[in-house]
């Protein structure tokens, strides 16, 4: 799947809108990138965990590990196109960790699997959560960076798409001096 078949499926969904918003941070965009709800359709999800698992394979995981909530669907995806376990790390008490009897071996080859790599701080936290036990974290995988080159990883990441999602202080967005009426996404047109 190249970018733009990615891309499309984004949009069919309503995954990706463009216009101009009002982000829940405050800040303003032309675009809007809600990957939950391309996932929700399973043939999307599992069209795009097989893509990603292409671009991963050679890392050879021994189980994948996403960050709940956001990398759980697409985890469990190319957890079962590759043939490994999927498991996810989630908050308690602000961090990161395993619960519900999740558990990793030394001998284990951790891929950390996110929908949206932004910072990419919390690739970097659920690594080090595998890490912490004695994993080994062979790699990290998203469907779309949208970091614009700014995540810095110490590890090799693959993604299937690159976006730039600029966003602008309302004072300074060039879409407000156009005066284009604006939106706040998931709110009810
Ligand atoms: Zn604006």
């Amino acid at each position: 799947m190249d970018q733009d078949a990615v891309l499309d499926l984004f949009r069919k969904s309503g995954a990706l809108l463009e216009g101009h918003f009002r982000l829940s941070s405050g800040l303003h965009s032309d675009r809007y990138l809600q990957s939950a709800l391309v996932l929700q359709y399973p043939e999307f999800a599992t069209a795009l965990g097989r893509a990603l698992a292409e671009r991963v394979r050679h890392f050879q995981p021994t189980v994948v590990m996403s960050p709940a909530l956001g990398g759980i669907v697409i985890g469990q995806e190319v957890g079962h196109a590759i043939g490994v376990r999927a498991i996810f790390a989630e908050r308690q008490d602000g961090s990161l960790t395993l619960r519900r009897g999740f558990a990793l071996a030394p001998s284990d080859r951790v891929l950390v699997v996110e929908d949206v790599i932004t910072t990419g701080g919390s690739t970097k936290e659920t690594a080090a959560v595998a890490e912490a036990i004695g994993a080994h974290v062979i790699g990290a995988a998203a469907i779309i960076d949208r970091s614009s080159g700014t995540s810095k990883l110490d590890l090799p990441l693959q993604t299937l798409v690159r976006l730039e999602v600029p966003t602008w202080d309302p004072e300074s967005c060039p879409l407000c001096q156009k005066g284009e009426a604006i939106v706040k996404p998931g709110s009810r047109v």
